[in-house]
Formats: C-alpha cells, sequence, structure tokens
C-alpha cells in the first residue's frame, strides 16, 4: 500500500487497471468478515484498501460501478435463518482516520448549511460487535434482527430473548424499533476461546466475530451459553418517543430499561471533541468490551433527520477510527523452535510492555524470508501491534534507534535441538529440519498423533509427553502401547485413577479406524481427509505398503505431491520399522468405513440431514462421512424429522419437499462453514 502511486497522479488506464482486483479483494473480505465472521486481514489493512477504492471513484467516476463496496452495505443474510426486510434500512457508517479530518466532515456540514454554525453533537463510544435491530409492539419484544445487507437481515429473535440486557417487556406499551450493538466482553470471549481451544475447536479471531457468530447462530441454545451483552443507540422514530436530541433519547432508553452505554457526552468545538477522543483513546484497555473507535453524532434529532443518508452510510454520524495500537520495544533474542514436520520458525524475545491489555515480551517472525524482509535484529527498537486485537506482531523496525554496531540477523543452518543441517524443501519459505530421529519433532509427532483427529487419546497432552519422554520412557508412537500403569505412576501428579484412564484412552486407539492412524503418523501433506480418501481405496494399510507412489497419486482427489509424499515416507528404514512395532502391539490396520466413533460434544450429534444436489467443493462421501463422524444421522429421504437439508446445485424434490415442510435448508458454502467451525 505505501508504495502506490498516488490517485492523482494516476492515469485513468491505470486506474482501471488497478480498480477491479481492488473491488474483488475488498468484496473478498467483506465476505469472510460479514457473512464467514471469519476474517482474515486486520480492520486497519481492509479500511486502507477501502479508502484507496474511494479515492479511484472520486477521482474517476467513469470507473463506479452499482456493485462496488463503497455503494452498499456490506454482508448478506445467509440463507438457513429467516429472513427480515428492515422498513426502515439499516446503514453503515462513514468514517476518518484522524482529528482533521474529522474536524474537516464537520466544516464541510456547516458550509452546505447543514448544520448550525454552533452544532451540538453527540459523542459515544463506538462498540465492537454487531448491529441489532429490536422491535417492540405494545411494549413486547416481538422481533430481534441483524442488519445483514442493510435491507434484508436475519431473523435472531429467539437468539435475542436469551440475552440478559434485553428487556422482553417495556414498562410503557409502545410500538417501536430500537436499534443498538451487540457484543462479546472482553473476558467471555478469552474465556469462549479457551474453552474452544481446549474442545480441539477453531477459535474466534476477535469479540466481534464471537458476537457475531455467536447471535447468528440456528440453536438459541447455543446463543444462551454465550455470554452476549448489548448497547442500544438509536431510535429510528424518535418522534414516537417524545425526544429531540441523541443523548436525550438514550437517557430515554435508560428509562425503558435498556442497556445503554454510561460514556455517551454532548461537545461544541474542536477542543471538547479532541478531549473525548484522547481521554477514550487512553482508557480503552480499562474497559470490560472492545472499542474500534468514537462515533460523531448531530444532538438535534430534527437536524439529523433534515440530513438524511447516502446510499450507504448516514450524513448526520461519523466514525473516528483508532490507530491500531502500536508499543515500541527491543528485540532481546531470537529463538527457534521446531514444529512437527520439521518446521523450524522464529519467534522474537523481547522486553516486556503493555499492549492492548496485557504482557506481551514474544511475537512470532514466521519464517526467515519474513525475518529477512523486515530485517529485524537483535537490540532493534521495534514497534508492536495486535493482529486481530489479540496476536502481537512486529510492524516495524525503527531504524534511527539501531545500534551502530548492529549487525544483520544470521538465521540458522542447523538444527537447534539436534544439530542436523536446516533445508528448504521444494523452494518453500520454511526451513526445515529433516532429520526423523530429531527429538523435537518426535515430541510434536506424538502430540499430533494423539490428537482428537487422529488417534484421539484423550489426556496425552504436550506435558505429559515431555514426561515421558524425559524419562525415556516413549521414543516413538509405538512405545505409548508398551506402557505399564507402574511406569506411568511416576509421572508428575499421577494417580492410579489417571494412569488407569490414559492407558485405557491408549488401549481403545488400537481399535480406531486405519485412516486416524494414517493421519496421526504426520506424513507431509497427508491430512485428514487425504488419509481417508486413501484409506477408503486401500482399506488396509499393508496394501497400502504395497503400492507404489502412482497407484495412491491415482486415487481420487489425491493427486502426485501426496503420492510421492507417502511413498518416500513408507521407504524410510526407520519407518518399516515402526510400521512393524505397530502391528505388533496391536494397532489396527483396517479400514471400518463411516463407524468412525461420534464426537458426542459436536452441535451435530443426532442430527438428521439429507444430503441433495450436486456439491460442488465437496463429494457426497465426504460430506456424508463427515456429519456421521460428528454423530449426525444422514437419511436417504425428508420428511417432519429431518433437521437440515444439505442442497448443492440442481436440488430437485428433496428440496422442494423440504421448503414445502419449513425445514432448514442450507447451501454448501453454509455447511463448508459450520464444517470449518467444528475444526
Ligand atoms: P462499521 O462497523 O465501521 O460502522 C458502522 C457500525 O458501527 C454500525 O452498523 C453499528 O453497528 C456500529 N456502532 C457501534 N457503536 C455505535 C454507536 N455508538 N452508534 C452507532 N453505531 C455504532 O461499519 P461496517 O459497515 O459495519 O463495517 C465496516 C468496517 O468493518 C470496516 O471499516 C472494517 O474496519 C471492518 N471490516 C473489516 C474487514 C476485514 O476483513 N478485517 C472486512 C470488512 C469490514
Amino acid at each position: 500500500m505505501d508504495k502506490q502511486i498516488p490517485v492523482d497522479q494516476l492515469t485513468l488506464a491505470a486506474a482501471k487497471q488497478e480498480i477491479a482486483p481492488l473491488r474483488e479483494q475488498l468484496t473478498k473480505w467483506g465476505r469472510e468478515y460479514y457473512e464467514q465472521d471469519n476474517p482474515s486481514v486486520e480492520d486497519y489493512v481492509y479500511d486502507r484498501a477501502y479508502q484507496r477504492l474511494v479515492e479511484l471513484e472520486q477521482r474517476f467516476p467513469e470507473l463506479k460501478t452499482s456493485d462496488s463496496p463503497t455503494q452498499h452495505v456490506g454482508g448478506g443474510p445467509t440463507s438457513e435463518l429467516i429472513k427480515v426486510t428492515h422498513e426502515i434500512p439499516m446503514l453503515s457508517m462513514g468514517d476518518v482516520f484522524s482529528i482533521d479530518e474529522l474536524m474537516d466532515f464537520n466544516q464541510r456540514q456547516q458550509d452546505n448549511g447543514d448544520v448550525s454554525v454552533t452544532p451540538e453533537y453527540n459523542l459515544e463510544l463506538k462498540i465492537d460487535g454487531l448491529s441489532l435491530s429490536l422491535v417492540y409492539e405494545n411494549g413486547r419484544l416481538v422481533q430481534g434482527s441483524t442488519r445483514g445487507n442493510g435491507n434484508i437481515g436475519e431473523d435472531v429473535t429467539a437468539n435475542v430473548m436469551t440475552i440478559k440486557s434485553i428487556p422482553h417487556q417495556l414498562p410503557e406499551p409502545l410500538s417501536l424499533e430500537f436499534r443498538g450493538e451487540c457484543y462479546m466482553p472482553k473476558e467471555s470471549f478469552v474465556k469462549l476461546n479457551q474453552e474452544r481451544e481446549a474442545a480441539g475447536l477453531s477459535v474466534f479471531a476477535n469479540p466481534r466475530n464471537a458476537a457475531a457468530g455467536s447471535l447468528r447462530q440456528l440453536d438459541p441454545q447455543v446463543t444462551a451459553r454465550r455470554d452476549l451483552a448489548t448497547f442500544m443507540y438509536y431510535v429510528p422514530e424518535y418522534q414516537k418517543l417524545g425526544v429531540r436530541t441523541q443523548a436525550a433519547a438514550l437517557d430515554r432508553m435508560r428509562e425503558l430499561g435498556f442497556s445503554v452505554n454510561p460514556h455517551n457526552r454532548v461537545v461544541h468545538n474542536r477542543q471538547e471533541i479532541t478531549d473525548y477522543i484522547e481521554e477514550y483513546t487512553a482508557q480503552r484497555d480499562q474497559l470490560s468490551y472492545g472499542i474500534d473507535g468514537i462515533v460523531e453524532k448531530v444532538n438535534d434529532l430534527d437536524t439529523e433527520n433534515a440530513l438524511g443518508n447516502t446510499v450507504k452510510v448516514p450524513r448526520w454520524e461519523i466514525a473516528y477510527k483508532f490507530p491500531p495500537e502500536e508499543q515500541a520495544t527491543v528485540v532481546r533474542d531470537i529463538v527457534w523452535t521446531v514444529g512437527r514436520t520439521g518446521n523450524v520458525t522464529p519467534t522474537a524475545v523481547m522486553d516486556p510492555v503493555q499492549l492492548a491489555g496485557t504482557t506481551v515480551s514474544r511475537a512470532s517472525l514466521h519464517n526467515p524470508d519474513y525475518l529477512r524482509e523486515k530485517d529485524i535484529r537483535l537490540g532493534d527498537t521495534v514497534y508492536l501491534h495486535k493482529a486481530g486485537d489479540i496476536i502481537p506482531e512486529i510492524s516495524r523496525v525503527d531504524l534511527k534507534k539501531r545500534p551502530a554496531d548492529s549487525q544483520p540477523y544470521q538465521v540458522p543452518t542447523t538444527c537447534p535441538v539436534c544439530g542436523s543441517d536446516l533445508v528448504h524443501l521444494d523452494d518453500e519459505v520454511a526451513l526445515r529440519c529433516v532429520n526423523p530421529m530429531c527429538p523435537a519433532q518426535i515430541k510434536e509427532g506424538l502430540a499430533h498423533f494423539a490428537s482428537r483427529n487422529a488417534m484421539n487419546i484423550d489426556g496425552l497432552g504436550p506435558k505429559i509427553i515431555q514426561q515421558l519422554w524425559d524419562k525415556e520412557l516413549v521414543h516413538d508412537v509405538a512405545d505409548l502401547y508398551s506402557l505399564t500403569h507402574d511406569q506411568l505412576l511416576t509421572l508428575d501428579k499421577f494417580g492410579d485413577k489417571s494412569a488407569a484412564n490414559l492407558l485405557t484412552s491408549i488401549a481403545n486407539s488400537r481399535n480406531n479406524s486405519v485412516e486416524c492412524l494414517l493421519f496421526g503418523l504426520g506424513i507431509r501433506h497427508v491430512g485428514a481427509k487425504a488419509a481417508r480418501l486413501i484409506m477408503e481405496h486401500f482399506q488396509n494399510l499393508d496394501r497400502l505398503l504395497a503400492a507404489s507412489a502412482d497407484e495412491v497419486a491415482a486415487v481420487d482427489g489425491i493427486g502426485p505431491t501426496i503420492g510421492d509424499s507417502v511413498q518416500t515416507y513408507f521407504a524410510n528404514e526407520q519407518v518399516k520399522k515402526l510400521v512393524d512395532e505397530l502391528r505388533a502391539v496391536g494397532v489396527n490396520f483396517d479400514y471400518h468405513g463411516s463407524v468412525v466413533p461420534a464426537a458426542t460434544d459436536s452441535e451435530w450429534n443426532g442430527r438428521r440431514v439429507v444430503l441433495t444436489g450436486k456439491l460442488e467443493e465437496l463429494t457426497r462421501a465426504d460430506a456424508k462421512h463427515w456429519l456421521e463422524a460428528h454423530g449426525a444421522k444422514v437419511t436417504g429421504s425428508v420428511s417432519k424429522k429431518t433437521d437440515i437439508v444439505i442442497a448443492g446445485t440442481a436440488a430437485g424434490s428433496k428440496l422442494t419437499k423440504a421448503q414445502d415442510l419449513g425445514i432448514m435448508v442450507w447451501d454448501e458454502a453454509r455447511f463448508a462453514q459450520a464444517m470449518k467451525e467444528e475444526q
């Protein structure tokens, strides 16, 4: 971004070339953020790209298109929740990134005569959640919905009924819509992610995505278990409430029993606005909920009403977005850790600093290329920010503070654990230790072998593996099956019960269907899905061992990279010995098909599902297998008992029947998202 040619120096042809991919990129990020609750980039990255698009479209209006992200509110209602039409559209909000820009915005309003020369603004915190509409009839809550694409949102009435801060009944018989923000407090977000991580589920990138993912649930009981909260801030038909200012509207909502953020303030000039912004920029980390800026609203509601909206944003409010938070610190060391596949990754160790509410002293440097590109050296002063407000990352080096005798950092050439030479395989950026006997890799490999999607050995975590290794009780995965009760009693905090439980888990894993073993061996490029496809084809490990790389590659969905990798792995003498040991200790080598033990904690457990139509990304067999492995019952016909119908393209009578019976219908994208959430 920084090296981009300024928009005013661009030719039309150059702008044309830039604008289409930029729009496409923003649309993709928007989908990930609004519809999948799973952004892949920081908000400020999105904001910068969006700003560039705005500038390009302003300079070259002929390049503006009606489907541009600047022309509509981001997000769409997902298919499985009932849709709700918003009588009064729920809009996005314009934003500025400095106090000067905010003052320019205000000045333009005054110059246009849109507001008086002595305007009054109500400043509020910009809560980092998702917008929520609540409709009351005669004082009773009748509907809750999300913003969706601004005109059509999703019905989340049953879900909002479970949120404690939302009154089901107002003290007055009002028939009115109230709007506000649904959010997840920081503490609840951390707890939820800890629970999900412990359960082997994916974690949410930030509290905003956790709130959106929790509110947009099919099952209100799931929402009820998540700790959601609200702050209400807007009444579109304020006249019905008998108020004339935004500040008074907030007070009225408080009286009615809504949760309203207490930090709003009426201000009149630059000084007061600056004070408020500075105050809350400093206090931001102490708040129990996330905020990503300050909202400035024209306080007089009739003026506000007269100002109206553009297609996308109200003209009477604007968001001042906080700059990404940064802290300077000094790099004292760069340590290298060896992963399961021999991937050797650098981590910067720095003087501890307070950053967005936590003490940070380490940040991943990902790979040697990243390290070289940023030219991070020992003794450098660096700026840290938190990706997704959570993961510490080095943004840049302060070259002015670089010590005079500083030397470029020398990337190691040997493994920090076993001393073998490190290599780059197939031009990949990662640096690897390819010694299969490297202790670090073996320990990581043991943890992978025991993990949920592999052999699922409950209770065999990294700390226990470390002890088993230190006491030389285990050298490879086959040794696990020879462990004795007495040996386990020598481990820290191990009693009779914990030893017996772990032995039972290990013993049970012997009977797993063989794809769990194949995945658990941790062969490069062989993920859980590839392992299953391979074993579904060969049915037995010995048959796979006898197959050539080409035969493996020829399996539907596999290909030469995996074929070669499998062949190379099993050709290794050490691996041959390991396979013999696993056979000797009675580990199952047969494919059991779909009778994989159901993951009992899955939200799919017990659901009746029908698959219909053509799926694009998955085979039907894959989808069926996954559903069954997560406890769902996959049936061939739609009945009243069916919970969900997953419909691909060209779905026929089953889809029609599901619609007639009012059964929930998901498209493939929604199902793929649910699969991802379960991982
Ligand atoms: P927005 O979230 O920046 O601002 C509008 C929203 O602010 C309103 O809809 C409302 O829900 C909320 N809000 C919070 N407190 C409020 C208050 N006190 N008064 C009024 N409204 C309040 O706008 P948006 O269109 O929802 O999203 C755009 C932003 O989302 C971008 O600026 C970007 O930061 C982020 N985004 C990020 C990605 C990504 O990939 N990281 C992708 C798309 C969008």
